[in-house]
């Protein structure tokens, strides 16, 4: 059996299935949502090698047609080139309106076929099928799908939601470890942000998490996407709620664009950074309790997740240009900086009134 939640969005809402059997069961658990018996894989080169035969057989287990296409694997697939020839391998494929599209990949998969499929024939059916950690717990939900731009990162998309999500926590005992713990920054984020008890347990089942644990995996997937899924729900496209998803991330965003999105530094590396420094922040400014701050580091730390400049690979770490990246992050207005800070574990909260100068502060300090 698997689990199963629903991410609530009226006639867009669609279900989570979660467990070690999905992968298999596939082809008939999807086919009750399908307009017709045919579908396109989209794949990377990567994922195909690893899961795509077993894909492929659960598809034929129930009947339908299918036919893959498999991508490079990487971010720099996210791209208006790339788009393009997917979606040129689509048309000449022949899709129809009643085509399903199966994103089978980590979040870069994710992404652009979900976009390949918002715009194809002005819309298909997809389905998300996400094979890394990162992508179970946060980018195969919540419908963003895009691409990014030589201007920055994710700037050209839509928000376009899947039919169904299938997560299989099996297909990740193939995952490079480094992308393993990278997914573990979100799924602690979860915790910091509204679940105080996720994060305790975590700090008792996070290590045979990352080794593979499955019964621990599950749960933590589980209880990742019913985060995900609430605040999605409560706020789809980013006004409120939606926002504190962004924990850690103006200072992670920073730290990517600093290093340039090379593989130097997974983004959730950098987010596990930053999830300190909004900590730090937070306690610098006599809103969270310094213990807290101190369990988070320790417990990233513990993982083997960086917590601070000294863990990230070494370069000359400027705090104005770090600083500058944040403006650019979309999130300043006037000297103030809109930040996801903490009252303490499990209690996040946006905050639209940061000064430069006190990020300035702790920036020089932290480096
Ligand atoms: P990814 O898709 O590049 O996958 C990471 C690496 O792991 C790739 O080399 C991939 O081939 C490999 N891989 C994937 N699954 C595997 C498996 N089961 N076994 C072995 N190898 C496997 O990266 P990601 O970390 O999954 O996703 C990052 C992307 O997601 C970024 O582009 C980011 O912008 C995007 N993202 C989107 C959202 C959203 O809401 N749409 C949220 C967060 C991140
Ligand atoms: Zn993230």
């Amino acid at each position: 059996g698997h689990k199963s939640l629903s991410v609530d969005l009226g006639d867009r809402s669609y279900d989570i299935l979660i467990g070690t059997t999905v992968l298999a069961a596939a082809g008939k658990l999807m086919q009750p949502l399908l307009k017709s018996d045919r579908v396109i894989i989209v794949t990377d080169e990567n994922v195909a090698a690893l899961h795509l035969a077993r894909l492929e057989r659960a598809l034929d287990d129930a009947g339908l047609h299918y036919q893959s296409i498999a991508v490079a694997p990487g971010d720099t697939s996210k791209s208006l080139d790339q788009l393009g020839r997917l979606i040129d391998q689509l048309l000449a494929a022949k899709v129809e309106r009643s085509t399903t599209i199966l994103a089978l990949g980590g979040g870069v998969i994710g992404d652009l076929a979900g976009f390949a499929a918002a715009v194809t024939l002005r819309g298909l059916d997809f389905i998300q099928i996400p094979t890394s950690l990162l992508a179970q717990v946060d980018s195969s939900v919540g419908g963003k799908t895009g691409i990014n731009s030589r201007h920055g990162k994710n700037l050209i998309g839509a928000f376009y939601q899947p039919r169904l999500v299938l997560a299989d926590t099996s297909i990740l005992t193939t995952l490079p470890r480094r992308e393993m713990l990278a997914g573990y920054a979100e799924v602690v984020k979860y915790g910091l942000i509204q679940d105080a008890a996720f994060f305790t347990w975590l700090e008792s089942h996070g290590a045979d998490l990352i080794e593979g644990d499955r019964p621990a995996l599950e749960r933590a997937v589980l209880t990742s996407c019913r985060c995900k899924a609430e605040v999605v729900a409560a706020d789809e496209r980013e006004g409120g709620r939606r926002a504190l998803l962004n924990l850690g991330h103006t200072f992670g965003h920073a730290l990517e664009a600093e290093t340039g999105y090379g593989g130097e530094l997974l983004h959730g590396e950098a987010v596990a950074v930053g999830m300190v420094m909004a900590f730090d922040l937070s306690v610098q400014r006599g809103h969270c309790p310094p213990e807290d701050a101190d369990r988070l580091r320790r417990h990233l730390a513990a993982v083997g997740l960086p917590t601070g400049f000294a863990d990230l690979p070494q370069r000359h770490w400027d705090a104005e240009r770090l600083l500058d990246h944040m403006g650019r992050d979309k999130k300043v207005n006037q000297g103030r900086i809109n930040f996801v800070l903490a009252r303490g574990i499990g209690e996040a909260y946006i905050e639209s009134d940061v000064k430069t100068e006190e990020v300035m502060a702790l920036l020089t300090s932290a480096i």
